[in-house]
This record gives C-alpha cells, sequence and structure tokens, in this order.
C-alpha cells in the first residue's frame, strides 16, 4: 500500500522537503504545508521544507522557506498536487535521495519512486488528511494549522464544495477539519476576497464572452486589456470561474496573453476538456485543464476544437 511506503520513508529520512506545482493554488499549498505541520507534529527534530515561488495572493496560507542545494543531501523529497515533471516548482526536486508524488490528476507523467494518485479525491489536500487517517494509529498527529491549510485546499480545489468532484468523503473530512481550531471567515476571505482591479476585469469578462449555439463560450484577455485593468497574467486565476453559473454555456476557455505565451484555461459542465489541453502539451482533470499556446492563430484551433466538443457533448 503506498501510504505504508510513504509512511515509512517519512519516517526514514531526518530532512523532508515538499515541493508542489508552478502557479499555486490553494490545494497546492494547503497540501504541501499541511503535510508539512502533520509531519512536524509527529516528528518535532525533523527538519521539513516547503518550497517553490510565492504567489503573494497565498501569503496568508503559508509562507515558503528558501533552502540551499546541499540541503537536498539524503533528503526525502515529495511533490504534491503536481501531475508532470515540468510542473514541478523549483526543478530541485530531483536532487534527493528519494522521490514521492502525491497528486490527484490523471497520471501522465510517472515520476518519483513511489506514487500515490488518486483521481478519485476531490483535491490533494483530501488525500493528505487521508493520509493521517491511515497513519494516527502509528502515531502520526494532526493540528490546528494542518487542519487549516488541508480544509483551505479542499475549499478551493471544490469550488466550496461545488464542483461534482466533491464526495461523501470530501464532505465527511470537512467536517472533521472544522472541529480543529482555525479562523474559517479569515479563510474565506483570504481565498475569495479580491481587489478592485481584479473585480472589474470579471466585469469586462462578464461584458464581452462570447456565447455559441454549441454552449461554448471564449474570451481573450490580451496584454492591452491586462495593462488597462492593471492585472498581472498570474491574477487570473480567481476569474476563470466567473462564466460557470451562466445558463447555456457547456465549456468554456479563457486565453491570457503572457511576455512570450498565451495561457489557455479550460473549463467545462461535461464535455471532456483535457484532452483538448493534451493536444497542445497541457494536461489536468477532465472538466478543468490548461495548456499553453504561442499564437492567436492557435487559439483559433482550440476554440474550433473546444466547439466541437461542445456539439458531439450529450448530456
Ligand atoms: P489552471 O487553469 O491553471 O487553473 O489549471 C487547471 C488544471 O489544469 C490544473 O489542475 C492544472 O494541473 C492543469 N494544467 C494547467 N496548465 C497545464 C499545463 N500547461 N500542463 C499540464 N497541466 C496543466
Amino acid at each position: 500500500m503506498y501510504i505504508e511506503k510513504i509512511l515509512q520513508s517519512i519516517k526514514e529520512y531526518d530532512t523532508i522537503i515538499i515541493h508542489r506545482h508552478v502557479r499555486p493554488d490553494p490545494d497546492a499549498y494547503g497540501s504541501q504545508a499541511g503535510l508539512r505541520e502533520i509531519i512536524k507534529q509527529t516528528f518535532p527534530v525533523k527538519n521539513v521544507y516547503v518550497v517553490g515561488e510565492e504567489d503573494p495572493s497565498l501569503n496568508f496560507l503559508v509562507r515558503m522557506d528558501t533552502i540551499n542545494d546541499s540541503t537536498y543531501n539524503d533528503a526525502l523529497v515529495i511533490v504534491c498536487d503536481t501531475a508532470n515533471a515540468a510542473r514541478i516548482d523549483d526543478d530541485r526536486y530531483n536532487k534527493g535521495d528519494k522521490l514521492i508524488k502525491i497528486d490527484h490528476h490523471p497520471n501522465v507523467d510517472e515520476y518519483g519512486d513511489i506514487m500515490w494518485v488518486d483521481t478519485s479525491a476531490s483535491s490533494t489536500s483530501e488525500m493528505i488528511y487521508e493520509f493521517y487517517i491511515h497513519t494516527k494509529e502509528a502515531g502520526f498527529k494532526m493540528n490546528d494549522e494542518a487542519a487549516r491549510l488541508l480544509y483551505g485546499g479542499i475549499v478551493g480545489d471544490t469550488g466550496r464544495f461545488l464542483f461534482p468532484s466533491t464526495t461523501t468523503k470530501t464532505f465527511q473530512y470537512a467536517a472533521e477539519l472544522v472541529a480543529y481550531n482555525f479562523d474559517r471567515v479569515q479563510l474565506y476571505d483570504g481565498i475569495y476576497s479580491i481587489q478592485g482591479n481584479i473585480a472589474r476585469l470579471r466585469g469586462y469578462i462578464l461584458q464581452n464572452f462570447k456565447l455559441t449555439e454549441s454552449g461554448m463560450s471564449t474570451i481573450r484577455l490580451t496584454k492591452e486589456i491586462l495593462n488597462e485593468y492593471d492585472v498581472k497574467p498570474i491574477e487570473t486565476g480567481q476569474l476563470v470561474g466567473v462564466l460557470g453559473d451562466i445558463e447555456g454555456i457547456k465549456a468554456w476557455v479563457i486565453f491570457i496573453e503572457e511576455d512570450d505565451l498565451i495561457r489557455v484555461r479550460l473549463r467545462s459542465k461535461g464535455p471532456v476538456v483535457n484532452t483538448i489541453a493534451a493536444k497542445y502539451d497541457g494536461g489536468g482533470h477532465p472538466m478543468a485543464s490548461g495548456a499553453s499556446v504561442y499564437t492567436w492563430e492557435e487559439t483559433e484551433q482550440v476554440i474550433s476544437d473546444l466547439d466541437e466538443a461542445c456539439r458531439s457533448f450529450i448530456k
């Protein structure tokens, strides 16, 4: 059993470094730092680090550590919430002695000495709580901070328990997590409060999205638009779901122009979109995935693929 192997590895190593994916979200931070808390609470003398580039909008969850390359000597490295090695934040992840992957995305890239992948989990944070449930008899311990981080990760990846990935297990774990002592209102504020410029760009999206008769919606956020609203590409994560409630939309794509590429963010309420993302060297979940393209002509091709997926989708 993977959990048993992970437990043994954690026991064996004095230094453990936990990574997650680039352009992090609450589940990436929550699973990474929630696992750190559980390990520290259980083994106070172990050195456990969380690494990766910080996203300032997630500083309320936890701050990242800065470590030297030499810290990786004889270390256990655990990567949370990252389907493919190319998306691991901080490419020193393979400098350790042993590598573990813990993730809930389809296992498209089988990296690591031990892999625990569960696509039925709503989030990697849910998996980390499950890890605790299976290891508590062996002495593993939770604390309030781990509960806050894991709950935040679950809330983030389930869209506040709204997405179909939310299961009875998710609710059960969430109920157990809220029994710990942390400020839930403050946590929701951290995840969902948005700055005025982002709110205005949300208004732009709602005013300008296009909806086809096939049930597909598209929006292009060019550099000019982003400059006009003073929003950085990395800040658009809070805007991707905004079209989800509009009647008649089966799937949508938001294109975000960055310095040297155009980020493709696909979301769906039925048609599978990760196969489209994969065609452009991307990936993700069947209903939420992403990729990068390099020209506006390529975005036309993505739109045509999404239109086709919407047309052939039968409920
Ligand atoms: P995002 O639109 O960035 O929130 O991504 C949605 C989902 O798609 C996440 O679960 C990511 O893991 C996945 N994803 C986004 N971009 C890529 C990419 N370039 N390659 C692989 N997976 C991606």
